[in-house]
């Protein structure tokens, strides 16, 4: 019988090992990330093509190597950073395994330059699939470049199996974010098809945090810090009040590493319980340091997840280091949720919301002279919400409201109403409508009096107006005379960019003229300019923790997004003209009765009700 085993040639077995390693662009950028910080750099710039589909770059300013290491460095198990015997342990400590280049090498296209501080000369390098093309002695910056290109070329059915640029680009800016975040200390720059997408000057965890994720996180922040034999923690959570519903801004550090761990998530969703809502997800930043021989980072080839010898002890030091930490910033005693009612949604918004059916007395109107003692409606359009079954009772018992309204188009109808209306007319003159609280518009109708309450009316007139503008497929837009310069992440840059047709439509319009710059030249005309940067932030924020609504909804989502922190305020006061105006609107709308959130616009006090109070 002949013989059968054979070894498998070299690039094959590299290959497969590279299986390991590389899964995707993101696995590349991640690990050359890691060896530049080893090599000590103190500056590094990623730049990536394609979603880095033809080019993954990095450049470094860190310790180079020599002609000879050059070479080496693309060895399986080459590595420089385990000598002795003694430290074979750090195999697993640290989790050098002398394996990433190799392996990158063995499914790529790579060119290395790098040259030794005080070298005259350094090397370039360039290996296909594990073959070495050439190498020779090369002019270059101090550091090193090393730029992957047509990853997968020699394996297509790895190289069809990527996704999407999008899908890809945003593994890529989490690993970047990951590394960035871990070493506030060094400078980072990532230019993603020639656009700078971040810039991170170097500083303290704190600046790093909010270069990353905008300035806005500063005043977010509430630092956590506690030193144990077992573990030194230190970081940040996020106040409660910016827990979301979906998972995104977690991050465990150990050793200077992004780790992923469930266990030790829910020891921080413990610490703010009672704080946020069941079902949102606590932020936090939260880095810590452990001696190297109390974990295992190999359990896991790429090294997201380690296993701790002390694993308890660190999630109770974790726990009532956050709660601790809550307590001492005052965050749990003036969290009152009753107090925020007008930015939490009463519904998941997750959750389409329909358009509530209403039940009135279709003889109601409160525009028409009537006083019928024994009208259905007490509290006119006073009205309870059934979350369950997303609809409104009124008492009353029919379902055309509409005509209220709708009817009032008509000529006659109109004189009835504005007969009514009059007394808005006479506002002017002897203040019909006026302002209780400065938060309800009171004005006079046959029947009694309504309440409207200011500020979800103009919200309702905002999200109809956008929801209309988004069906139609135009909008007009106001030009503005001096351009207004936004300045933003990379991530949420991407994310406006990403929604540019959409914002086109509404009636903005805006130039991208860097990764973190935009400028915007055009506005919807019923937004006002000092509106635009509100409306846009707002607008990151829900598509990240909305991200499914915006999905299977976007209209909606875009409408209530945009209109949600905009036009006429509680608090605000009005002049006579601005009520007539808002009033006006609001009932031009669909559904003036109910915000988005099922919550009343409108509370009506009829005189049989007044009536009744004077017996
Ligand atoms: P490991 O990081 O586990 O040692 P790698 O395959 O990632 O294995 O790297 C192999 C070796 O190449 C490193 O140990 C280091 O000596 C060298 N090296 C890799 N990248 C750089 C870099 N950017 N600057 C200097 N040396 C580097
Ligand atoms: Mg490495």
């Amino acid at each position: 019988m002949s013989d059968i085993i054979s070894l498998l040639p070299d690039h094959v077995a590299n290959q497969i090992a590279a299986g390991e390693v590389v899964q995707r662009p993101s696995s590349v950028v991640k690990e050359l990330l890691e060896n530049s910080i080893d090599a000590g750099a103190t500056d590094v710039h990623l730049i990536i093509q394609d979603a880095g589909k033809s080019l993954i770059q990095i450049v470094d300013n860190g310790k180079g190597m020599s002609y000879a290491d050059a070479r080496m460095a693309f060895e399986r198990h080459a590595t420089s950073k385990i000598k002795l015997a003694d430290d074979l342990f750090n195999l697993h400590t640290m989790g050098f395994r002398g394996e990433a280049l190799a392996s990158i090498a063995a499914v790529a296209q790579v060119e290395m330059k790098t040259r030794p501080h005080g070298e005259e000369l350094g090397t370039e390098l360039r290996i296909e699939g594990s073959k070495v093309v050439h190498q020779k002695v090369c002019q270059c910056a101090e550091g090193t470049s090393i730029a992957v290109s047509n990853l997968f070329f020699n394996i297509p059915a790895r190289r069809q199996f990527l996704k999407s640029d999008n899908v890809e680009n945003r593994h890529i800016i989490d690993a970047f974010e990951y590394v960035a975040l871990a070493n506030p200390g060094i400078t980072f720059r990532f230019t993603q098809n020639n656009v700078e997408l971040f810039h991170l000057p170097s500083g303290n965890y704190r600046q790093r945090i909010a270069s990353v994720f905008g300035k806005k996180y500063n005043e977010r922040l509430v630092p956590v810090e506690e030193v144990t034999g077992v573990v030194a923690l230190n970081g940040f959570v996020l106040k409660p009040e910016f827990a979301r519903k979906t998972r995104g801004e977690q991050f465990f550090f150990v050793n200077d590493r992004f780790i992923k761990n469930s266990y030790l998530h829910h020891a921080v969703s413990h610490a703010f319980e009672h704080l946020i809502k069941s079902g949102d997800h606590p932020a936090y930043f939260l880095y810590m340091q452990i001696d190297p021989k109390r974990i295992d980072v190999n359990i896991h080839p790429t090294k997201t997840e380690i296993k701790f010898d002390d694993e308890k002890a660190i999630y109770a030091i974790i726990r009532s280091a956050v709660k601790h930490a809550l307590g001492q910033f005052n965050i749990a005693p003036t969290l009152d949720f009753n107090q925020n009612v007008e930015d939490i949604p009463v519904l998941d918004p997750t959750r389409r919301i329909v358009p509530p059916t209403i039940q009135v007395d279709p003889n109601f109107n409160p525009f028409l002279e009537d006083d019928t003692p024994s009208k259905p409606v007490s509290g006119g359009i006073s009205k309870s919400y059934s979350p369950s079954s997303n609809s409104f009772s009124l008492g009353g018992d029919t379902t055309n409201w509409q005509s209220l309204y709708r009817e009032s188009e008509e000529p006659v109808e109109q004189i009835q109403v504005s007969a009514d209306w009059n007394t808005t007319t006479e506002t002017k003159s002897n203040g019909t409508h006026f302002q209780l609280d400065n938060r309800f518009v009171i004005t006079k109708v046959k029947s009694g009096l309504i309440a409207i309450h200011q500020q979800r009316a103009h919200r309702r007139v905002h999200y109809e107006r956008f929801v209309r503008i988004l069906n139609d497929h135009h909008a007009a837009s106001q030009q503005l005379l001096f351009p207004i310069t936004l300045h933003l992440n990379g991530g949420d840059m991407e994310l406006v960019r990403g929604l540019n047709d959409t914002l086109h439509r509404l009636g903005f319009e805006i130039e991208y003229p860097s990764g973190q710059q935009l400028l915007v030249q055009g506005i919807p005309m019923h937004l006002t300019e000092s509106e635009v940067p509100i409306v846009l932030d707002q607008l990151v924020d829900d598509v990240k923790s909305d991200a499914d609504v915006f999905r299977n909804d976007p209209t909606h989502a875009m409408a209530k997004s945009l209109s949600s922190h905009i036009g006429i305020k509680s608090g605000q006061v009005l002049n006579a003209e601005e009520m007539q105006h808002l009033i006006d609107e609001l009932f031009a709308c669909e559904m003036p009765y109910t915000d988005i959130f099922g919550r009343p616009i409108i509370v009506q006090i009829g005189v049989d009700e007044l009536d009744k109070k004077f017996k």
